[in-house]
């Protein structure tokens, strides 16, 4: 394993910020992420893996924790199971090379294998949940292994019972996926090609992908916003299908849907008792586009990205984010919350 004292921790998140850590230990099997849990037992504990969904508020005085296994294999051709610390895009593009598909919607989000479970990453109709089928974890406290299912792991909007009930007390050490055979290379060029255009490059502009999660209105409160704002994007929750519904999500889609699929729903006055609103559009609504704050910004491109734009430092982020979010509140009357780990 390697072992790093007091390190900054610039290399280790996709916003740039300058933070230290007390300890960084990267680990290159199951047995060395035991021995490091039973050593540190009690210590506070952050596994992370690319650092592409956290806010470092301050330095960390504990014991920053890295996977460097990243291996994938076939357990059949259905399920392939990939180790925690493999970047998923890297799986993805395995996987498209070697003709499988079924994840090529996930294409180039950043970050590992790991997180892709514990956050339940989705993009234009697709979500982690629809392909994992299973996450082997080790017990913190005990170090024993314990296999969650799909179901056990209560996927929800960028969400699962390892952001919840079960938060810091497991580590995922790896992801069985559902892959099937088929080409999916032209989707992936066409996703990719798209993320280019709208979102942050990482390492080049600092960023955590969005910032903010659509939110879930109920029904009542969207018509009552209609009546005030007739072009309002909205999208009923659980409507027929999830391609159709999650087109918008975020990252992929914000204020800029397919206009077609958005006609579809507004014309049909599809409304189900809670409806998602991009919280990209009710951002831009407010002038928010392209607005700083120190050195952050609101990402002229796509409104629900923040950036770090010219060494921001934490405070800059939160500050800019909690105008956002309030001005989204006395305009709209809608609470946006942080899809962001603040640590
Ligand atoms: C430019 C950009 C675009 C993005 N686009 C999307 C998108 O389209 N869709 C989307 O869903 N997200 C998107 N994101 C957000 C981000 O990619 C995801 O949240 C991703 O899953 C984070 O992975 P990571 O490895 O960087 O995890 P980190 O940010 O390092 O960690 C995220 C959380 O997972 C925990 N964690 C990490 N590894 C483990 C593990 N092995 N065991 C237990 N807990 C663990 C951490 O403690 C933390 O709570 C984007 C981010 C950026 C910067």
């Amino acid at each position: 394993m390697t072992i790093k004292e007091n390190i900054s921790l610039l290399p280790y998140n996709t916003f740039g910020i300058d933070v230290k850590a007390r300890l960084f230990i990267e680990y290159y099997s199951l047995d060395e992420l035991r021995q490091v849990l039973k050593e540190h037992k009690g210590e506070q504990i952050l596994h992370i893996g690319q650092g592409s969904n956290l806010l470092f508020t301050r330095d960390f005085n504990g014991i920053i924790l890295h996977s460097g296994m990243a291996r994938a294999r076939f357990i059949d051709d259905e399920t392939v199971e990939a180790q925690n610390g493999l970047r998923l895009d890297d799986l993805i593009a395995q996987l498209t090379d070697m003709a499988y598909c079924g994840m090529e919607k996930l294409s180039l989000i950043p970050g590992e294998v790991g997180a892709s479970a514990v956050q339940n990453v989705g993009a234009y109709g697709v979500e982690a949940k629809d392909v994992i089928e299973r996450v082997y974890t080790l017990d913190v406290e005990t170090q024993e292994e314990r296999v969650f299912s799909n179901e056990e792991c209560k996927f929800g909007y960028r969400d699962s019972i390892f952001k919840h009930e079960l938060k810091g007390k497991y580590i995922v050490t790896s992801v069985v996926y559902k892959v099937k055979p088929g080409e999916a290379s032209k989707t992936r060029e066409e996703i990719i090609q798209t993320r280019m255009a709208k979102l942050p490059t990482v390492g080049e502009v600092g960023s955590a992908g969005s910032f903010f999660m659509n939110p879930f209105v109920p029904e009542d409160k969207v018509n009552e916003l209609l009546k005030l704002y007739p072009d309002m994007p909205h999208y009923p929750v659980g409507a027929p299908s999830v391609n159709q519904r999650s087109v918008c999500d975020g990252e992929s889609g914000g204020t800029s849907c397919p206009v077609d699929l958005a006609e579809r729903y507004q014309h049909r006055n599809l409304v189900a008792e809670r409806e998602k609103i991009p919280a990209a559009w009710l951002i831009e609504q407010c002038g928010w586009k392209g607005k700083t704050l120190g050195g952050a910004q609101v990402w002229p491109k796509q409104p629900l990205v923040i950036v770090n734009a010219n060494n921001a430092t934490p405070d800059d982020i939160i500050a800019l984010a909690a105008q956002v979010s309030a001005s989204v509140k006395e305009k709209f009357g809608i609470d946006i919350h942080p899809e962001v780990n603040y640590i």
